[in-house]
Formats: structure tokens, sequence, C-alpha cells
């Protein structure tokens, strides 16, 4: 990106922009004013452990044109290292940051992933929530490797300014990073689980529990079956004490 001096935490590897909400809303800004394509990441300490061993997922999070501290792991293992993140940056806040910013200046939004419905529905709240907003398109993320052409092709011919990419960390981020110059749209972003949580398919954790910073703690408890991936969290955890030790 022109005019604009990133600087990175180095975490296991994975690079991450020091920047809280308002400097990533500007960034996006400037990706849809400059038009072309950029990817945005958000970025948990799960992606971040994963990354370590896939040297592919890593080179996508180092090329990526924003990657935001996403989990509590990533700010705290910023920290250790001696970065000062100021705070986290998840995908849902960065849906509604987006969301309220493009209302007023006419950005169009396409809404792809979650199971079949959940996208326009999560479109349409966003829509009552802030009005003024246009939603470009909407389409599930459980598309087949044939009918993929078609949906690339459509979804470009729309030629949103923004496209959220809700197909779970890290699938959404190999989908960008392969297509992003056939869809060639300014900005494309990974959201995860949000289209569940805005259509209120999903509860997200009470305010108080996000700002405790156990966030994931609330995930767990809601679907234990993610223990085994949420395992990721304390092995991230000794990762960054072996960096700091050998730093
Ligand atoms: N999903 C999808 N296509 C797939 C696999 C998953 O659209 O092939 C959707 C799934 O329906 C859910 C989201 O991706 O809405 C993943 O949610 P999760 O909370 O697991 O993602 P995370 O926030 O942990 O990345």
């Amino acid at each position: 990106m022109t005019g604009v001096q990133r600087e990175r935490a180095n975490i296991l590897g994975s690079l991450v922009d020091m920047v809280d909400q308002r400097q990533s809303m500007e960034r996006i800004a400037a990706f849809v004013r400059e038009g072309g394509s950029h990817h945005i990441i958000t970025l948990n300490a799960e992606i971040v452990y994963q990354a370590q061993e896939d040297e592919a997922l890593r080179a996508i999070i180092n090329r990526a044109d924003l990657v935001t501290p996403d989990g509590i792991g990533v700010v705290w293992g910023g920290r250790r290292l001696g970065y000062e993140f100021r705070e986290r940056v998840t995908g849902i806040d960065l849906v509604h940051l987006i969301c309220e910013e493009a209302a007023t200046a006419g950005w169009r939004i396409y809404f792809l992933g979650a199971a079949p419905g959940i996208a326009e529905r999560a479109a349409a709240e966003l829509c009552r929530q802030y009005p003024g907003l246009q939603s470009a398109g909407a389409h599930d993320g459980y598309f087949t490797a044939a009918e993929l052409p078609d949906l690339l092709g459509q979804i470009a011919a729309l030629k949103p300014d923004i496209l959220l990419a809700a197909l779970g960390a890290p699938k959404q981020e190999f989908f960008i990073a392969q297509h992003r110059h056939a869809l060639n749209i300014p900005v494309c972003i990974g959201v995860g689980g949000s289209f569940d949580v805005i259509a209120g398919e999903k509860k997200r954790a009470p305010d108080w529990m996000i700002k405790c910073n156990i966030e994931w703690l609330y995930r767990l408890l809601d679907e234990p079956q993610r223990w085994r991936r949420q395992l990721a969290l304390p092995r991230f955890m000794l990762s960054v004490m072996r960096q700091k030790r050998h730093s």
C-alpha cells in the first residue's frame, strides 16, 4: 500500500500489523479508495500456531495487506515479545465498523459464507442496523469445486467494494489468496463465524467476558468439540515463551 509505513510484530514467524480498530479502518478505507485487490486477515493464536508448520499459510499471512491482532493470545504473545498492541481487532468487530462506514461512504458489500440462507440473513440484519448500507449480494459457503468458476464470475461481475468471506479460518484465507486476483475486489477479508452470530444462529460471548479477555472460554463452553482446536492456545503460549528466550 502506498504512503503507509507498516510496523509489524513477528510472532512465531507470522507478521502482525501493530494496529488498533481505528487504524485498521483507516487502512481499509484507503484500500477501497486505491482499488485493485487487498487481503485482510484477522489473526488468532490458533492460526499463528498452525502457520509455524504450514509454510503456505505463513506466506499468505506475511503477504497480506493488513493483518490484525484478533485474539487475546496474539495480543498477549505480542506484548510478551515487546510489541505494544493496544487492543484486539476481531473479524466481527471489523464487520460492524466496515458496515457503519459503508452505509455513509456508499461501499457495496458481498457476503460469502456460512450455511445456506445465513449470509442473506446476516446482510439483511446489517442493512437494518446501518441504514443506507448496500448489499451487493450473498451466497453460502458450501459450494462445490464445479460451482466455483461460475460463483467467482458472478461475484466479480457485481464489482463489490468489499468481500466478507465467512468460511472459517484458515479456509477463508486460502480462498482469498487463491482467488483475489480473479475477483479483483479492493478489500477481501475473512470473518470466520461472524455471519452465524449476526444472523442470530449463534451467540457471541457476553460483553463482560469479552472485556475480561475470556471470549475463548465462552466459545469452548458453547462448542465443547472445539477443545482440540483450542489446545493450540496453551501450545502457542509455550512457543512464544520459547521465542522470547531465544531472542
Ligand atoms: N463454513 C463455510 N464453508 C465451509 C466451512 C465452514 O461457509 O466449507 C462456515 C461455517 O458455516 C461457519 C464459519 O464458516 O459459519 C466458521 O465458523 P467458525 O466459528 O468455526 O470460524 P472461526 O471464527 O473459528 O474461523
